[in-house]
């Protein structure tokens, strides 16, 4: 007899705990069921339906409510997917000095998610690989915000006007998140990756690429209305 098998058919609640169950008749075993001996049955070909089952199933015996006040689309997230890493580089995106379109940006290049030219010819859809900025490496994500020559003059110009070195995720995820400064940094690190996405798509679709100067003032003009409006709000 294995330990546990299925599925099999609930014909009948007997009681407030225990269910009759249609077994095959060679089991020879009672077919009634204490509710803690039987286990929901998902069906794997159907996934959105097993994980609606699965959240039902949650919900009602409390597993991912109790917690909480009561219920939380990120509790229940959470109760399906218990052991997800944490990412130390997600609050410097999302958070209240950003704007929207600036973290999106920012959120697509550290998942690799932007559809870069290198990605679009391994696929066929484009022919050739070359950076459309510089023209003179393959296009791929971490050139394009790291060493291509024209978002390297974007960060110059961006460095002159705010000193020091150009940051990166680990530098900002290192340093304390609580001052000024770094909130200051993390807006110019999100807009810098939109500004340069949108001249390269704009240098792609229509033509039209901005110098990088012109960029850099760009985002500083960017933030300075922003931080502005926050010092403002204070
Ligand atoms: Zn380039």
């Amino acid at each position: 007899m294995p330990r546990a098998d299925g599925p099999f058919e609930i014909v009948e609640k007997i009681g407030s705990n225990a269910y009759k169950v249609d077994l095959p008749s060679d089991y020879e075993v009672h077919d009634t069921f204490n509710m803690g001996d039987l286990s929901p049955y998902y069906d794997s070909d159907d996934e959105e339906a097993t994980v609606k089952e699965m959240l039902k199933d949650g919900f009602h015996d409390n597993k991912w409510t109790m917690s909480t006040k009561g219920y939380s689309i990120k509790e229940g997230h959470a109760w399906l997917a218990p052991d997800q890493p944490t990412l130390n580089w997600t609050n410097i995106m999302w958070n209240n000095w950003n704007i929207p379109k600036h973290s999106l940006t920012t959120w697509l290049r550290m998942n690799e998610g932007m559809n870069v030219k290198s990605k679009l010819f391994r696929f066929g859809c484009c022919t050739d690989d070359w950076c459309i900025l510089c023209q003179r490496q393959p296009e791929t994500v971490e050139h394009l915000f790291t060493s291509c020559v024209y978002s390297v003059r974007v960060q110059r110009c961006l460095l002159h006007w705010f000193g020091g070195t150009f940051t990166t995720v680990d530098r900002l995820s290192a340093e304390n998140r609580n001052t000024l400064q770094w909130k200051f940094k993390v807006a110019m690190f999100n807009a810098y990756h939109y500004f340069i996405w949108f001249q390269r798509n704009n240098a792609r679709i229509n033509d039209w690429l901005s110098r990088p100067e012109v960029v850099a003032v760009r985002i500083e003009d960017d933030i300075k209305r922003r931080v502005k409006m926050k010092c403002k709000a204070l």
